[in-house]
């Protein structure tokens, strides 16, 4: 097992976003949250990320606290909603400072090359299109080809070819060994792509399971 929550609850301030949340993530599997906006997806994804501490409830990401970012965080790749990239470093700059504090070998040739990045390697990130900085964004998840991978809402701002890339570099990352955890609104993307779901709403899930149990027991 990758991941178990057990019983997560979150509180920002007087305000439930996450409640009693528990499930688990097997090795090789991609699992997804999917969910309405402010679902609590995001912070899930935090927790588990060790950037965020649990108001009650315990998280483990390969047995031991995410917390314990020295162990852990080598062993995962992260793509954020919105990432902190600086607008002056350029795109080969940006995959390699970031590829470093992974501590996980990589070069930044093959990466610009898996997320066909290669011919903007010289440009500055502020020039980057929204859908280009998207896939510089998924260039610095990948790096090293991490055992764990988290993907939040990979796919928005790209195009059907650019997102048919990045589900193409997914799954060879899955042949690999990799664990997904995807977080999209998309029914279709998560019934498509994912082994199991977990459907939140306003802080908890109103289904959890494989897709085949959720496509039986979900209202059209
Ligand atoms: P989306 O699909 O819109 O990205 P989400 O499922 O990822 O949504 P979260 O970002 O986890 O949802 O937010 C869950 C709820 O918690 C939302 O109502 C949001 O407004 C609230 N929230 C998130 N971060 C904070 C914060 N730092 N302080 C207060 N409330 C917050």
């Amino acid at each position: 097992m990758v991941i178990a929550v057990e019983n997560l609850n979150v509180r920002y301030g007087d305000f439930h976003a996450v409640k009693d949340l528990s499930f688990r993530v097997e090795s090789g599997e991609l699992y997804a949250l999917l969910g309405t906006n402010g679902a609590g997806k995001t912070t899930t994804l935090e927790i588990i990320e060790g950037h965020r501490e649990p108001t009650s409830g315990t998280v483990r990401v390969f047995g031991e606290s995410p917390r314990n970012r020295d162990t852990v965080r080598p062993r995962m790749g992260i793509m954020l909603q919105e990432s902190g990239f600086s607008p002056d470093l350029t795109v080969a700059e940006s995959v390699r400072l970031i590829g470093r504090l992974t501590r996980r070998d990589d070069t930044v040739a093959r990466v610009l090359d898996v997320v066909e990045l290669t011919r903007k390697a010289g440009t500055k990130v502020a020039q980057l299109s929204g859908g280009e900085k998207r896939r510089l964004d998924f260039a610095t998840a990948i790096w090293g080809g991490p055992e764990l991978i988290f993907l939040d809402e990979p796919t928005t701002g790209l195009d059907i070819q650019s997102r048919d890339d990045l589900w193409g570099a997914v799954d060879r990352l899955r042949e690999n060994g990799s664990t997904i955890v995807l977080t999209t609104h998309y029914l279709e993307e998560a019934q498509q792509r994912a082994d199991r779901i977990g459907l939140m709403h306003k802080g908890v899930f109103h289904r959890e399971g494989t897709v085949a149990e959720l496509t039986r027991t979900l209202p059209r």
